[in-house]
């Protein structure tokens, strides 16, 4: 994806998430300084490009799962905000690469190296199944969000 447009679409929504749950809903521990570490936060699930093992498009890195986990042993709003961040970014690699959920951009499990042809091989979800992986981990993370801040 286009880092430029990806950092300002990722800006303009946390700055959306702060004008409504900050200032509508008036909850005093949705600040504008907290809500904007969501950008560089939501940068993480693309980690996955520097470690061969687990495949551009990791399972693990492009999912809320680890950051469920970490939320639900350490109740903080900063874990909710990094759920929405990863959960923001799976929406982003839908949006802008629909034409690429294919190959390179597909959801990969795990790599595995190939001694005979000296390389790695993925084995991973059909485009279909990457961009419905990807949707559902922002759909979770959005209506999470949103019940959660607003009960409390
Ligand atoms: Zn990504």
């Amino acid at each position: 994806m286009n880092g430029n447009s990806y950092f300002i679409t990722t800006s303009l929504f946390f700055i959306a998430i702060w004008l409504i749950f900050g200032i509508f809903f008036d909850k005093g521990y949705v600040t504008i300084t907290q809500i904007l570490a969501g950008v560089p936060l939501s940068f993480f699930p693309d980690i996955d490009h520097n470690f061969s093992f687990l495949g551009y498009r990791n399972l693990l890195t492009h999912s809320i799962i680890i950051w469920e986990i970490i939320y639900l042993f350490n109740p903080h709003f900063i874990f909710l905000l990094i759920i929405l961040a990863v959960g923001f970014h799976c929406l982003c690699d839908t949006l802008w690469n629909k034409k690429k959920q294919h190959g390179f951009y597909t959801i990969k499990y795990i790599g595995l190296f190939n001694e005979e042809k000296k390389r790695w091989r993925y084995k991973g979800l059909s485009g279909g199944e990457s961009t419905f992986w990807l949707a559902s981990n922002f759909i979770v993370a959005i209506i999470q969000f949103v019940a959660i801040v607003l009960i409390f």
